[in-house]
């Protein structure tokens, strides 16, 4: 029997194991260490903002950033339907309340025009909208060229969620750059990864510095431990972090390795009913993507259900897109704006195979699996 083919393997090489080793042999283990230290000067870095703060998860990240906004009982939060669940998650943390928004049909990313008209509803019914979060989407940038103006203009500060997307960028700035704060994840299966851990980014001193208090218990900077506000344990540990020095090292060459998949699916797929998301607007050149997954859906055809089992069972993970969070059970008291765009891109569209570790003979066989079924010649 054939190996089972991955969606998004992380790979880890002798870079990473120098690092780790390093972080071992110095005594570094517990939280915090120099390998911490340095791991958020390089992203800050790379990504061009002034600090990073480095977290056990993305998840914590938004927490975080959140509760430095003022998201808590009573306020509310507006967030992409079509995301992760824990950008949601976070929200719902602070007891602040997540009001959804509908995708766009080319990218499934944020519709911007509807998150602005989301929060000036809100605002006109005397809502406190303390935050918007676009999501960066499968490592795509939202459209912040009317984002960040448009919520600037309403008094809203954005969160960008850009888990996904370290690597991305829009026009000429780097994903991670745009709004108030951002946050980037270094799950298992995201561009680069930690094995588990997040970052927190910004320009912002004081947002900064409340979050990385925030962090280690709220510690208050006297000689015994005294809190004047309740505090989490989010620290990244020294040992998680040698791992992302290692992964940052090589993350541009992961990358153009995903790249090189997405440019081989586009070419093998372009006479077929498919539409590769994020591929469907030629006018969009200012984006960049990471290609952290590459998406579809059939234009006809087999749907998402039927895309996922077939090719399980030619042992190749084809995953669904994110389940729109206004459909979710825990999330179904929640206000939405909109919904039927990406409920329609939930309904037929999957993610590929897309990890760096592929091999060329693997990702051949995805496209003859994946051929064989929307041609119907299976
Ligand atoms: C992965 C992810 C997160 C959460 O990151 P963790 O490090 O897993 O907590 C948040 N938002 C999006 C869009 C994600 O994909």
């Amino acid at each position: 029997m054939t190996d089972r083919i991955l969606m998004s393997q992380a790979q880890v090489g002798p870079i990473e194991e120098k690092y780790v080793l390093e972080a071992l042999h110095s005594g570094w283990v517990a939280p915090l260490g120099p390998h911490v230290d340095a791991f958020e000067q390089e992203v800050a870095g790379r990504v061009g903002v002034r600090h990073a703060l480095a977290l056990s998860s993305g998840t914590a990240a938004l927490h975080l950033a959140l509760l430095h906004l003022g998201a808590r009982p009573g306020t509310k939060v507006v967030v992409p339907s079509m995301t992760f669940g824990a950008t949601a998650n976070a929200v719902v943390y602070t007891g602040a309340d997540p009001v959804f928004v509908d995708a766009r049909t080319e990218d499934g990313n944020v519709d911007p025009d509807l998150m602005l008209e989301s929060v000036r509803t809100l605002q006109a019914e005397g809502e406190h909208v303390v935050a918007a979060i676009p999501v960066d989407l499968f490592g795509r940038a939202a459209d912040y060229t009317v984002l960040e103006p448009g919520l600037e203009e309403l008094g809203v500060p954005l969160l960008e969620d850009a888990a996904e997307a370290l690597g991305a960028s829009l026009g000429d700035r780097p994903a991670g750059s745009f709004g108030r704060a951002a946050a980037l994840s270094f799950n298992g299966n995201k561009i680069m990864t930690t094995s588990g851990g997040g970052m927190l980014l910004s320009d912002d001193d004081d947002l900064i510095a409340h979050a990385r208090k925030l962090s280690t218990q709220s510690r208050e900077p006297v000689p015994w431990y005294e809190h004047t506000e309740i505090g989490y344990n989010y620290r990244l540990s020294n040992i998680l972090a040698a791992l992302g020095r290692g992964q940052l090292e090589r993350l541009d060459e992961m990358i153009a390795r995903r790249r090189e998949i997405r440019q081989r699916y586009a070419t093998a797929f372009s006479d077929l009913p498919v539409t590769l998301l994020g591929k469907s607007d030629p006018e969009r050149t200012d984006h960049d993507d990471n290609c952290w997954l590459t998406t579809l859906t059939a234009d006809r055809g087999p749907d998402a259900n039927a895309l996922v089992e077939a090719m399980s069972a030619e042992q190749i993970e084809v995953r669904h897109l994110w389940k729109p969070m206004h459909l979710q059970p825990v999330f179904s008291g929640a206000r939405v704006f909109g919904g039927a765009v990406c409920e329609g891109l939930f309904a037929r569209g999957v993610t590929l195979p897309s990890g760096p570790a592929l091999t060329d003979e693997q990702i051949e066989r995805v496209i003859t699996c994946m051929t064989e079924i929307l041609t119907g010649t299976e």
